[in-house]
């Protein structure tokens, strides 16, 4: 009998990418765990998502210490006994950027691959898996249908009491559990024509969006953001802050009701993937004169210019990737 070894092929379905898990080198398509497997079924999976950016020194991963942290603090948070140190995590990143060119993204994530009957698992072993990719080439330009880009958002501020943002685990966690309240409430606002949602926590306050967080500069032009008691500490949200501070633009981290979101002269929100993301409307009524305010402007540039290596004051938060 002939033994025939099928070697697996990128097709427009399979990009052609390899994925660090557990320190081997996984194609992209056998990237897969069993569907009863315990982050699956319980929501118990931890990740981060971090950027990578063209240079005039090449390629660079923004602010990576602060996001493999920020990765070890959800795993405590969620109590996954992750066996990799922080050093280790931040070589792999590199080696996987590297083993990926054109990359734009990375994500990495933690997670139970063990199939268990219970909440707590009886084998309790952590994976990890690193993935860099180019989220459109490898996996929106591959779909049928696409959202398209909105370059500024319509935004709604959900106050549904089963959507607030104490229903979840500590907010600073970054696990796949806390996500499945905030998918709902936007699903269901994009279906009535809005881009995007803000919640608010257990008290009524303004508290973040589901995967971004939430600026806006009042009447005497201070940049507002609802404190950290709430909210995801988004490494663009602290990247914001501190160039804002450098630029001159007083700061306030506090408490806001969702009037002030209306009576606000201009609103952004931030992100990995989107940046600094200007906010035309809040509830149907628009935001200044509808357009991005001089203070988003400003940020927005500002912002763009650090991650791009073009501003030396802080290309101490690019880790470059030598290849
Ligand atoms: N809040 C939540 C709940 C998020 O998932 C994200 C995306 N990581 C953010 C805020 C923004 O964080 P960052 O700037 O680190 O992407």
């Amino acid at each position: 009998m002939r033994c025939v070894i099928l070697r697996a092929v990128a097709t427009p379905e399979t990009p052609d990418r390899r994925l660090w898990i557990d320190g081997e080198w996984v194609p992209w398509e056998r990237a897969t765990v069993h569907v009863l497997s315990h982050s699956l079924q319980r929501g118990s999976l931890v990740f981060d998502y971090m950027s990578i950016h063209g240079t005039p020194r090449g390629d660079a991963v923004f602010r990576l210490h602060e996001h493999v942290e920020r990765f070890l603090l959800s795993c405590a948070l969620v109590g996954l006994p992750l066996e990799r140190s922080g050093p280790e995590l931040e070589s792999a990143v590199l080696d996987t950027v590297r083993a990926n060119p054109g990359s734009t993204a990375l994500k990495m994530s933690a997670y139970l691959p063990s199939v268990e009957v219970d909440v707590v698992p009886v084998d309790d072993r952590v994976s990890v898996a690193i993935a860099a990719y180019d989220p459109v080439a490898d996996i929106l330009a591959r779909k049928a249908t696409r959202a398209p880009f909105k370059p500024e958002l319509r935004l709604w501020i959900e106050k549904e009491r089963r959507n607030r943002r104490s229903d979840i685990l500590p907010a600073q966690a970054k696990v796949a559990a806390n996500y499945t309240s905030p998918m709902a409430a936007k699903w269901k606002a994009r279906q009535a024509g809005y881009d995007e949602i803000v919640l608010v926590d257990e008290d009524g306050y303004l508290a973040e969006g589901p995967t971004t967080n939430l600026f806006l500069v009042n009447a005497e032009g201070e940049l507002c953001t609802p404190s950290e008691r709430n909210v995801l500490l988004g490494i663009t949200r602290r990247t914001v802050i501190e160039l804002a501070k450098h630029d001159g633009i007083p700061v306030q981290e506090v408490s806001l009701e969702p009037q002030a979101l209306h009576d606000a002269a201009e609103v952004f929100m931030t992100g990995t993937t989107a940046g600094v993301w200007p906010v035309v409307s809040v509830d149907d009524k628009t935001v200044g004169d509808g357009r991005p305010g001089p203070v988003t402007i400003r940020l927005r540039e500002h912002f763009e210019r650090v991650v791009s290596g073009r501003d030396p004051d802080f290309e101490h938060w690019l880790s470059y990737v030598e290849r």
